[in-house]
């Protein structure tokens, strides 16, 4: 089908937040307030830090500040793949932090299954399905690297299942597939947007006092108070947590580790029984393929198929603008990537076409500090897995503030910074000729140039 007639009527919005279950928004905050602790924005980290802080101890008087609205950023326009990796993969978990590996993986599979337990504990529907992800290769060099990856797992004693051409084909029906792998707990379906609504009400119940709309503009520390002020008030705390992903920070060293990357998802009608019948997909688990630009893409609970991924933006100069959330050029590519991998489809088309924005840092998963004498903790830099390692980011940086070591607090991974991006206009250089490499390693058989080769060697590089 015609890319262009397939998107002809499609919303311009976030497809989970264009729902009726949207709440209504906490009111603004005015006046001076004071809290044992306030939590800075209403994204996922925000969410679990809020709650669990009040989970812990029950007494404890909690403010969440969002400056727009509960999940409206990247918390409610992803894709919804909620992955037990706290290292943004099992590669690259394994080359920077190789002797905690087997303790990451472990707490990346407890935190999905306390994000499970959650769900049944607060009554929270989001269409949580944990059918595992499926990685397919497209190309006879990405079969080569699943076979690596087979390799390393079966070390770990990781349940993976290594898929050929017909097994992989049998699961989801694609022409383009030569081989998978199928990763089968490790990954659960969700709706991001009813998960960020369902953390809200959890947390209002516990008596978390939600303000929306109340953007902090600065913060102000006279050695035991920490002061935040906001258009119409300001909130006092001995403990601050900064969950505010790629958005100007309050916190100025946090500028120099993240950058904003732009990634975009279409979302189509629902499939008709018959037309599903063609794909199959009856095991409905979340797709990656194998690219270094890659598509992910799975089913909703109604039957459609959200399709995103592939181009990863970076706007020069590094800016956040509401005008970035769409991007023609890119939706018609995705479109026809879409038909490619499932031409028995032709005719299917788009109900909604967004984009997103991503906290990336150097070293792809996330990164944790304190600040203000330890009376400051934030967590960033997940890089386009964050749906379930937020929850995580959320413990350490509650650790951290704890000020008693934990086994979160004591990794590496949680130690570390990611190296710096250098400042503009030298950073937008570097990235765009990063991405135009990694472009280039995709359309030769995955071959990277020297540039990509020393970037991996330094442990750098740019992801989504
Ligand atoms: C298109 C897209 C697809 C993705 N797909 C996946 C996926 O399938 N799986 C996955 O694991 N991850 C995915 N991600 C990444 C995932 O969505 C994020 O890692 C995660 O949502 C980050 O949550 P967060 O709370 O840290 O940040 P955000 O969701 O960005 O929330 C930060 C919040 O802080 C608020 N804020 C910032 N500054 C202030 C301030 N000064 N005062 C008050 N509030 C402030 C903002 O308004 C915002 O609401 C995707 C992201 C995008 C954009």
């Amino acid at each position: 089908m015609d890319p262009l007639k397939a998107l002809a009527d499609a919303e311009r919005k976030p497809y989970w937040l264009d729902s009726p279950a949207r709440p209504e928004p906490q009111p603004r905050l005015f006046g001076h307030t004071t809290a044992d602790l306030v939590v800075v924005g209403g994204g996922f980290t925000g969410l679990w830090t809020a709650l669990m802080a009040k989970e812990r101890d029950p007494s404890l008087d909690v403010v969440l500040l969002e400056g727009r609205r509960i999940g409206w950023a990247a918390t409610g326009r992803n894709g919804g793949f909620c992955m037990a990796t706290l290292t943004h993969g099992l590669a690259n978990g394994l080359e920077r932090w190789p002797e905690e590996i087997d303790r990451l993986e472990r707490m990346g599979v407890e935190n999905l299954d306390e994000i499970e337990r959650t769900l049944e504990r607060h009554g929270i529907d989001c269409s949580f399905e944990r059918t595992g992800e499926l990685h397919v290769a497209t190309e006879d060099w990405q079969l080569d690297g699943l076979n690596e990856h087979l390799d390393l797992i079966s070390d770990l004693g990781l349940d993976y299942v290594p898929l050929d051409q017909e097994q992989v084909r049998a699961e989801v029906n694609s022409p383009t597939y030569l081989g998978g792998l199928w990763e089968r707990s490790g990954c659960a379906m969700l709706d991001p947007a009813r998960l960020a609504w369902g953390l809200r009400e959890a947390c209002l119940r516990l008596g978390v006092r939600v303000h929306e709309r109340t953007p902090v503009r600065s913060l102000a520390d006279d050695g035991t108070t920490i002061t935040l002020r906001t258009p119409y008030g300001a909130v006092g705390a001995r403990h601050v947590a900064l969950g505010t992903g790629v958005f100007p920070p309050l916190l100025r060293r946090l500028k120099h580790f993240v950058v904003p990357v732009y990634d975009y998802a279409l979302m189509t009608e629902p499939l008709t029984g018959a037309q599903l019948d063609t794909v199959g997909w009856r095991n409905r688990q979340g797709v990656g393929d194998s690219g270094n630009q890659f598509h992910y893409y799975r089913l909703t609970d109604d039957n459609r198929i959200l399709w995103g991924g592939y181009d990863a933006v970076y706007y020069n100069g590094g800016l956040v603008k509401p005008e970035y959330d769409q991007r023609d050029e890119t939706f018609v590519k995705l479109a026809r990537h879409f038909y490619d991998t499932f031409p028995q489809l032709d005719g299917v088309r788009f109900t909604h076409r967004w984009g997103g924005v991503i906290d990336t840092c150097s070293r792809f998963s996330a990164f944790y500090g304190q600040a203000h004498g330890g009376r400051l903790a934030y967590a960033a830099g997940y890089t386009g897995m964050g749906v379930g390692a937020t929850r995580f980011g959320a413990n350490v940086m509650l650790d951290l503030l704890s000020g008693k070591p934990t086994d979160r607090t004591e990794l590496r991974m949680v130690k570390e910074k990611p190296m710096p991006f250098p400042p503009e206009p030298v950073r937008s250089g570097v990235i765009q000729f990063t991405r135009w490499s990694i472009a280039q390693a995709d359309q030769h058989q995955g071959r990277r140039n020297l540039w990509l080769r020393a970037l991996d060697r330094m442990g750098l590089g740019f992801d989504s």
